[in-house]
């Protein structure tokens, strides 16, 4: 992990859409089955929407039929932050960007083996790059 990326609030809102705004900065989610990418199969990268971060990978996405993008594992660990978030009344972790701290989404212990987690994303916080 290099250079953290550190924008102003004014910043962002001038880089993204609205939802990608909200989702990404203000730590929205977005409805299911509404994002662009929750039933995507091809092959490819997904980056980081505010700083293009390399987050997951295509092999790694499965469905979940929660109608949000889940992925297994991230590209790698040291990419993304995790840390426990007590809203809504629940206990979860929250996953962020590591380079510029955008919110992605959450993580569960309810997925597939062999990593049995589930990284339960927001499209809305995802850019993905087809590969070659
Ligand atoms: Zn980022």
């Amino acid at each position: 992990m290099s250079n953290k990326v550190v924008k102003s609030d004014a910043e962002w809102r001038g880089l993204l859409s609205p939802e990608q705004y909200h989702v990404a900065r203000e730590q929205g989610t977005e409805q299911p089955y509404t994002g662009v990418t929750w039933n995507n199969h091809e092959q490819g990268i997904y980056h980081c929407i505010c700083c293009g971060n390399d987050l997951y990978r295509s092999e790694d996405k499965y469905d979940s039929g929660t109608g949000w993008p889940s992925f297994r594992r991230p590209v790698d660990p040291e990419n993304i932050t995790a840390r426990e978030d007590d809203s809504f009344f629940s206990r979860r972790t929250e996953v962020r960007c590591a380079r510029c701290d955008a919110h992605l989404g959450h993580l569960f212990d309810d997925g597939p083996k062999p990593t049995g987690l589930r990284y339960c994303m927001n499209s809305a916080a995802l850019k993905f790059e087809k590969s070659p």
